[in-house]
């Protein structure tokens, strides 16, 4: 078969559920990884006997991941088990009034006390119209490739009638009388990095999709799943190379020809995938001195998104909650307004500080010795665009952490610690090469109008594609696994002179 090797930077959901797709269909798949291990953002951190996710533990939308099993013939029910859950997750306030998200809607309105009559009628609207918007998205831009660079939820799309330039705080203001259901329903565009008052309110599909489909746990964990992507992706036919980190896209007279890796040697390809982060492909893998390459340029306009810091931390004892919390949990700022200030427009480390505080035994009991106790914090930061000087500030940010993480629980979280690890932005980039350290791709604040992500198809050089966060549709596994499928398709269709 003539046009049939294929080369993808990076063994994350992206490149992985990609390479699954085109080993398959009988395409020559190797990737290389730049870590001994696969996954990337999936892959827990471990300390002793103690395991702590990072990101990707919710998993919506599950028959994204039915579809790529069965797409190359296989049961996703023979590789891992899924376990729906609810409530899927709790919001908490310095008051100590907290809101809690169910499957239903239904129990959402009901259990919540924050609800008085009119932002009942509230709810009852913005679930509607939020369904509406997910409609409209899944059919006309989730699953179709898009070419041109403009915002994609403006003309292309027709999404104009359902106002995307609205922000989540300026429709949630209007439809809500109290203040922390207004903040909330404002606060989904934070899962993707963006910030309440300034990000498209679109990000409410996130509740929607949750409530609509479930939300489910991969019994095992993020491991598990990495583990099953890796073993379906070997059955295929793939191969992956560790520890081999991409230097430069080698590109001759308009079209891929292969990778240089970091040892100097040249892997020759056909076609190339970037499962990488967009901005940094584009920066810096790419040679655009000698030519101009208009989505390099698109690419280098747009800012990158903020950054985490993550804490996790191993007790000997578990700890004894003041407020009930769940296994997924959001710590809200005491004033959301100041907050965002300083962390978007000051880019500095907010003085009030808001975390997602994971409770990994609530996730998995196996993620925790018997008897003893763990946390995971994850808190939004600038990125390194910022003149933090993390070597110096990790330690004291992570006292900070603990100071109001304290003020959770009864017992003495300091004096419990037996083991911690923190993450910083800068180990972040190291980590898995994230451009500035931005946790979710490109921002996806809507102040500059910017595009929040890259077409799947480099037009510039034929057989370049993009896969992942930064790439069409966006972040999270459903849709990261649509990129996958999108790629695959346009490979497969350009083959066919489609
Ligand atoms: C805190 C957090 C929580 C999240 N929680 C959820 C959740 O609960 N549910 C959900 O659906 N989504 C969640 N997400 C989003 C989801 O985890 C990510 O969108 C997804 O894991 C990204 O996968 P990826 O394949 O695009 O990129 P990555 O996971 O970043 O993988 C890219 C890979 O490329 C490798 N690489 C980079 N450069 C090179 C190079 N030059 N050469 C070779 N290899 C290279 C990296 O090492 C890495 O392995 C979360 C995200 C964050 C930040």
């Amino acid at each position: 078969m003539k046009n049939n090797s294929v080369l993808i930077i990076g063994a994350g959901i992206g490149g992985l559920a990609v390479g699954i797709r085109l080993a398959a269909e009988g395409f020559r798949v190797r990737i290389v990884e730049k870590n001994d291990y696969p996954g990337g953002w999936l892959n827990p951190v471990r300390i002793g006997d103690f395991t702590f996710p990072n990101a990707g533990s919710l998993i919506t939308m599950p028959q994204q991941l039915e579809t790529l099993f069965s797409s190359v013939g296989r049961s996703l029910s023979d590789y891992l088990e899924l376990e729906e859950f609810s409530p899927i997750m709790r919001f908490i306030f310095s008051d100590e009034h907290e809101y809690t998200l169910y499957r239903e809607a239904a129990d959402t309105l009901m259990k919540n006390s924050l609800f008085g009559l009119n932002d009942q009628q509230g709810y009852t609207a913005y679930g509607k119209r939020s369904d509406r918007i997910l409609d409209e998205f899944q059919t006309k831009f989730f699953s179709k490739p898009y070419k041109r660079s403009l915002n994609p939820f403006v003309p292309e799309f027709g999404f104009r009638n359902l106002r995307p330039g609205r922000s989540g705080l300026r429709v949630s203001t209007r439809l809500f009388t109290s203040e922390e259901l207004r903040i909330i329903h404002a606060f989904w565009s934070m899962f993707c990095g963006g910030a309440p008052s300034v990000s498209s309110h679109f990000y409410r599909i996130i509740p929607a999709v949750m409530q609509r489909w479930g939300v489910y746990l991969v019994k095992g964990g993020t491991s598990t799943l990495v583990n099953a992507l890796v073993k379906l992706f070997h059955e295929c036919g793939g191969e992956i190379q560790y520890n081999s980190e991409a230097q430069s896209i080698q590109v001759y007279n308009g079209s891929v020809t292969g990778v240089r890796l970091n040892d100097n040697s040249i892997r020759m390809a056909d076609y190339v995938i970037s499962d990488a982060d967009t901005a940094y492909t584009c920066r810096y893998l790419i040679d655009s001195d000698r030519f101009r390459y208009s989505f390099v340029t698109e690419a280098q306009k747009r800012t990158p998104g903020i950054s985490l810091f993550i804490y996790h931390m191993a007790l000997k004892t578990p700890p004894v909650e003041k407020q009930a919390l769940l296994g997924f949990n959001v710590i809200m700022p005491q004033n959301l307004r100041e907050w965002e200030r300083e962390l978007f427009s000051e880019n500095r480390l907010p003085s009030d500080l808001m975390f997602y505080l994971n409770v990994p035994d609530k996730i998995d009991s196996a993620f925790v010795p018997e008897g003893q106790g763990a946390l995971s914090v994850i808190c939004p930061v600038p990125n390194l665009n910022s003149e933090i000087n993390w070597p110096q500030e990790s330690y004291r940010f992570r006292d900070h952490i603990l100071t109001a993480l304290q003020t959770l629980f009864e017992n003495d979280l300091r004096s419990d610690l037996i083991g911690e690890r923190y993450i910083t932005p800068v180990m972040l980039q190291d980590m898995f090469n994230s451009y500035q350290g931005a946790a979710w791709g490109f921002s996806p604040n809507q102040e500059k109008t910017e595009v929040p992500h890259l077409p799947n198809q480099c037009r510039d050089i034929e057989n370049l594609y993009l896969v992942g966060n930064g790439a069409h549709p966006g972040p999270f596994l459903p849709a990261i696994l649509q990129s996958a499928e999108i790629v695959h398709q346009e490979i497969v269709n350009g083959r066919h002179g489609k």
